[in-house]
């Protein structure tokens, strides 16, 4: 899409646009926003519409809390769901100072200036993600449960599975909103699904990425469903992740695919995936930002835990799925969905970029199963881990530049210091685990 100001009025009225929301997420991805009655509109493309930035979790402090937002025509799109009279639309936003400058604490800007490095170096960076989600049954007071009636496995099609019409109807919605979705499926899990969509060039990607997040949750509540991002609710089974597949092009050809490389591809693919490799333990933090996507980072259930790539297995961190030519692409299995997605592919493209820079090689593929090594054949073969839980991908992160370069100080220092709190809190706490364990032994 390339609207402008008077696109986003003429189609808001004719649409009968009535609510406007002003759409931005914090640094942990969730999505903010201040609803206007369509008569501020004009306004607020101007960017105009301030808002109190203190109310923001990790944004400003008090005294200067006076933030704006200037929103991006692109992204507007009617919601579907609501009454087509008086209705609602909405504009993603990047969060302005009042002196004009693009605020380092808004994760939008934070991508959009890794995407101008890509750029300056003369690639346009696209991705497709892969995000899994469960869908789970309310109580009767209306909480979510851990609750599936469904029996389903990978790509069934049974009429056991209740999620089944919710997710058509998340399809749908995703359509009108200018999402094009290329498969819908269950997956492994009961209860389980994901929904692919075409991929995008990396900013218009992110801002899709929150917008389905919130597109599926609100669908599944219209079916009495939860629908959690939670990367791993229930222990025994798989979690959910978010793979991203990406890809560099320069002058509209994929700069990964080369018919006369190795496996076809091209030595940039090649320091592409060394940079991500070199990163990886560092940009953990941001990709897997909570307590919960440790336990999802375990051995036995599709989602990786240690550093390596393949042209073959699903194992590894990094696999190439066997498409070439335009489609060329490396495929990132660790990230999961409770991930701010500004920042999750900031980091990753960082890191890719920076193995490009540096024409770093990676490591020998490995296509083995690694889960079957022991730590000594690991050792041996140079496969590293990434990191086991959130505290030690903190540590990790905070011992490379270049991530924290991508992640700027501002949104690095409160990161740090909320995930920090919050690995506290649950340090602290008495988990179920340890009274089942311990009450009766000691
Ligand atoms: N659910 C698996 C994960 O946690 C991925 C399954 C798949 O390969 O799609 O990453
Ligand atoms: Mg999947
Ligand atoms: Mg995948």
């Amino acid at each position: 899409m390339n609207y402008t100001k008077e696109d986003v009025l003429r189609e808001a009225y004719e649409k009968g646009v009535k609510f406007m929301r002003l759409q931005f997420t914090d640094i942990f991805g969730v999505l903010k926003n201040v609803s206007i009655p369509v008569e501020q509109l004009e306004k607020a493309l101007d960017g105009e519409m301030m808002f109190d930035g203190s109310s923001i979790e990790g944004f400003v402090r008090i005294e200067e809390s006076d933030m704006y937002l200037r929103p991006d025509p692109d992204t507007f799109v009617v919601f579907p769901w609501r009454p087509a009279e008086g209705g609602v639309a909405r504009l993603i936003c990047d969060v302005y100072n009042p002196d004009g400058t693009p605020f380092n604490g808004c994760p939008r800007n934070t991508l959009k200036k890794v995407l101008a490095e890509a750029s300056e170096m003369g690639f346009k960076c696209y991705i497709g993600p892969e995000l899994e989600f469960f869908l789970f049954h309310v109580d009767t007071e209306g909480r979510p449960t851990l609750i599936t009636h469904d029996k389903a496995g990978y790509f069934d099609m049974t009429p056991v599975d209740l999620g089944e019409s919710a997710r058509r109807d998340m399809v749908l919605a995703l359509e009108q909103m200018n999402f094009e979705i290329e498969a819908s499926h269950h997956e492994v899990a009961p209860g389980q699904h994901e929904i692919d969509f075409k991929y995008a060039d990396a900013l218009e990607m992110a801002d899709k990425m929150v917008t389905f997040r919130f597109v599926v949750r609100t669908i599944a509540q219209r079916h009495g469903l939860h629908a959690t991002f939670m990367p791993k609710p229930i222990f025994g089974i798989n979690g959910s992740g978010m793979h991203v597949n990406q890809s560099l092009f320069k002058n509209g050809k994929n700069v990964f695919y080369d018919p006369e490389g190795p496996m076809n591809l091209s030595s940039e693919a090649y320091h592409y995936i060394a940079g991500i490799m070199e990163h990886a333990k560092a940009f953990t933090a941001i990709t897997n930002p909570t307590v919960n996507s440790y336990k999802r980072l375990v051995p036995g259930y599709e989602a990786p835990c240690y550093i390596a790539w393949s042209g073959r297995n699903r194992s590894p961190l990094i696999r190439i799925p066997a498409k070439r030519g335009s489609s060329t692409r490396i495929e990132l299995r660790s990230p999961d969905p409770s991930c701010n997605p500004y920042l999750a592919l900031a980091v990753q493209i960082k890191a890719g970029l920076d193995g490009v820079k540096r024409k770093l090689n990676p490591p020998e593929a490995v296509d083995l199963n690694i889960f079957a090594m022991d730590d000594r054949q690991r050792k041996e073969m140079g496969i590293d881990s990434l990191p086991g839980d959130l505290k030690e991908a903190l540590t990790l992160l905070s011992n490379d530049e270049v991530i924290k370069d991508a992640l700027g100080e501002h949104i690095y220092s409160r990161f740090v210091a909320a995930k920090t709190e919050e690995y506290d809190s649950f340090r602290i706490a008495v988990h179920k685990w340890e009274i089942d364990r311990y009450l009766e032994i000691y």
